[in-house]
């Protein structure tokens, strides 16, 4: 069967924009994408018409943590429930990310080996959900940040080995901490953890298994670490400085900013729930942060999306807030969007299958009433989501009805 949807608006992915467009789409990919008047519709076609509607390629998220639920103390909650019950919450919020139109997560750190059954499930059709290239376990030093959803390593050798199980237990990027945490009680953002030595075993390691490295780090060393040791992103990237802010651009090392994660926490109040720790930090590097993501964005530093969902009131389906926090900042609601599909899909690796709408892409798309390049809010307003199309399967929005 071949869909037709004609007379479009169409955002590339890459940065264009084109107007009155005719989109095929068989079995589960894109047949053809190009002006109406050149484009023929197959007989036999479903056909939708296009006029008012914007079609985006299906967005990606580039730092989400399916197994956690904004609850304002994350740690706790998560210790507190039984690893199957994490599981099940895990898939709703899979189907909360896919309804609001994110085809594709790169999930970075979740409990244990969770994040594999739960993409495992969602390729099998037994659960709905976006494509999944998962961490597993942050890998983290003894005591660090994030190890409640991690892995404690101490040396490199150990390091290496935790690569390989990860890999081998379906790992499609490898998730390190090189810095102190908001979340964690007694990890500090400013100081840097992990070793250059560990750091740069995990890379190797990665590498030879064909994976990439993700690294979190709030604080310039830290930062300065992981890039010296060749990771592929700095998550966060809270308090850049100009060395850091070099290097990465030197290396074109991949910014995820997650403005979300600090501005959410940030934004509530003693007694909200969040642990009181976790607040001070969050408030004293949200001004920093905006600075920083500021100063990436006018370097000209690669800017994938990322919303860290999950965290504290940062709820999954609530992820294109990400891309007005960014618009808010600087970024032109174009550049927020391909900070979105296009580079967030070559920072991930799968630019060959997704993030852009040519010939030949997976179909991936988002069909939008109205135009977010107007305002970048209709991302979000769920009445706007006519339909969300994944591998050429309509999955969400009253166009699959
Ligand atoms: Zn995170």
């Amino acid at each position: 069967m071949t869909i037709a949807i004609h007379q479009v608006r169409l955002i590339d992915g890459m940065g264009a924009v084109h107007d009155r467009v005719t989109l095929l789409v068989r079995g589960t990919k894109i047949l053809a994408a190009g002006p109406s008047k050149e484009v023929r519709i197959p007989k036999g076609a479903v056909r939708i018409d296009g006029r008012g509607l914007t079609i985006i390629p299906g967005l990606i998220d580039c730092h989400v943590h399916l197994c956690l639920g904004g609850e304002p103390d994350v740690v706790g909650t998560l210790e507190s429930e039984q690893p199957s019950y994490t599981l099940l919450k895990s898939a709703t919020h899979a189907q909360a990310t896919i309804d609001a139109g994110f085809t594709t997560v790169r999930d970075v750190g979740s409990r244990d080996h969770s994040i594999f059954t739960l993409k495992q499930a969602i390729e099998a059709g037994v659960t709905p959900g976006p494509r999944i290239v998962g961490a597993g376990r942050a890998i983290c030093m003894v005591g660090g940040h994030a190890r409640f959803i991690g892995q404690e390593v101490e040396g490199p050798a150990q390091v290496r080995q935790v690569v390989a199980e990860q890999v081998a237990a379906g790992a499609g990027v490898i998730k390190v901490i090189a810095s102190g945490g908001v979340l964690t009680p007694g990890t500090s953002p400013d100081e840097a953890q992990m070793t250059i030595e560990e750091l740069a075993a995990a890379v190797d390691a990665a590498q030879q298994a064909g994976k990439r490295v993700a690294a979190h780090a709030h604080g310039a060393t830290g930062m300065k670490n992981a890039i010296n040791a060749g990771v592929r992103s700095i998550e966060h990237a809270t308090l850049l400085d100009d060395e850091s802010e070099a290097l990465m651009k030197q290396y074109g090392v991949y910014m995820v900013p997650t403005l979300s994660a600090l501005a959410t926490t940030a934004a509530c109040r003693s007694g909200c729930g969040i642990p009181e720790s976790a607040l001070t930090k969050a408030k004293s590097m949200t001004k920093r942060h905006q600075a920083s993501f500021k100063a990436a964005h006018r370097s000209g530093i690669a800017i994938a999306m990322g919303t860290d969902a999950g965290t504290p009131f940062n709820y999954h389906g609530d992820n294109a807030q990400e891309l007005e926090r960014m618009v808010a900042f600087g970024m032109t609601p174009i550049e927020a969007i391909v900070a979105s599909t296009a580079t967030a899909a070559r920072l991930i690796g799968i630019q060959d299958s997704v993030g852009t709408l040519t010939k030949g892409m997976e179909a991936d798309l988002v069909i939008l009433k109205g135009n977010p390049l107007r305002r970048i809010e209709v991302l979000r307003d769920r009445d706007k989501i006519m339909g969300v199309m994944k591998a050429g399967k309509f999955v969400a929005g009253p166009l699959g009805k």
